[in-house]
Order: structure tokens, then sequence, then C-alpha cells
């Protein structure tokens, strides 16, 4: 196993990350953990967050404004996430048939060690209900 200099840094920011409530971004991370006077630098919380998000222990997305969100993930290993796009609600789904239609498109194509990013945005049942009732008070 690999030492990193900042481990204690990494664990910082991990605890930051699983203490906020879902999506968040590096300047909100970094905002709270220096009101901790943790001397963590934005550099490293950039740093942290990438590295947790390419290890799978943190969902990564991009807003629509195009900034990029981080969020503790609850399920280890490979997974892919339903996001509403209103409230930001994250349900963890596995896609078995994902997973087999990845492996074979790849393969069909003579590709090895194929890697592949999926999730799924909508409204969640509480965000469609409030749209329908905002819809009815206005007819
Ligand atoms: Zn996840
Ligand atoms: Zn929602
Ligand atoms: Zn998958």
């Amino acid at each position: 196993m690999t030492v990193h200099r900042n481990t204690w840094q990494r664990e910082r920011v991990r605890e930051a990350l699983a203490d906020a409530s879902g999506f968040v971004s590096a300047q909100t991370l970094y905002a709270t953990l220096r009101e901790d006077d943790t001397g963590i630098g934005l550099a490293t919380v950039y740093r942290a967050l990438a590295g947790l998000a390419a290890q799978g222990e943190a969902d990564s997305l991009q807003s629509p404004e195009g900034e990029n969100l981080f969020r503790a993930c609850t399920s280890p290993g490979h997974h892919h996430h339903l996001i509403c796009r209103s409230c930001g609600l994250t349900v963890e789904i596995a896609a078995t048939d994902v997973e087999q239609w990845a492996q074979r498109t790849a393969a069909a194509h003579g590709f090895t060690q194929a890697e592949h990013v999926v999730d799924i945005f909508g409204l969640c049942e509480s965000c469609a209900a409030e749209r329908a009732s905002e819809r009815d008070v206005r007819a």
C-alpha cells in the first residue's frame, strides 16, 4: 500500500463529506473545514474529493451550472444512481442489465478493461407530486 502524505487531510475531507447532506461543492466543504480551523487548503480539498470519487467512495456529478458536486457514497463498489433534478435526492442502484450490456458491447468491439458511468436524472415522487399539485392550483 502506498503511504500518502495527506492521509489525515483526506480523512477529514471524507468526514466533512459524510456530514454534509446531499451534493456539495469543493468550495462548500472547504468553507466548513475552515470554520473548524483545520488548515486544509482548497487545492487539498479538490485533490481529496477527486481521489475519493476515483475510488468509488464518493459520488460526483456536474450541476446544470457546470460545477462539480460530490456526495459520500453509501454503497461500496461500483453502482449507479437515480438523482432527482429538483431536490437532489439520490438513490443508489445496482444495474445488472447495464453491467452485462457494457461488458458485451465492449467485448464485441474488442475492448477490455471497460468502465462506464451511468446515472439517471429525473424527478422524484414527491417533487413530481408537488409539481402536479402546483399545476392543479393554477388550473
Ligand atoms: Zn453512490
Ligand atoms: Zn425531488
Ligand atoms: Zn455499472
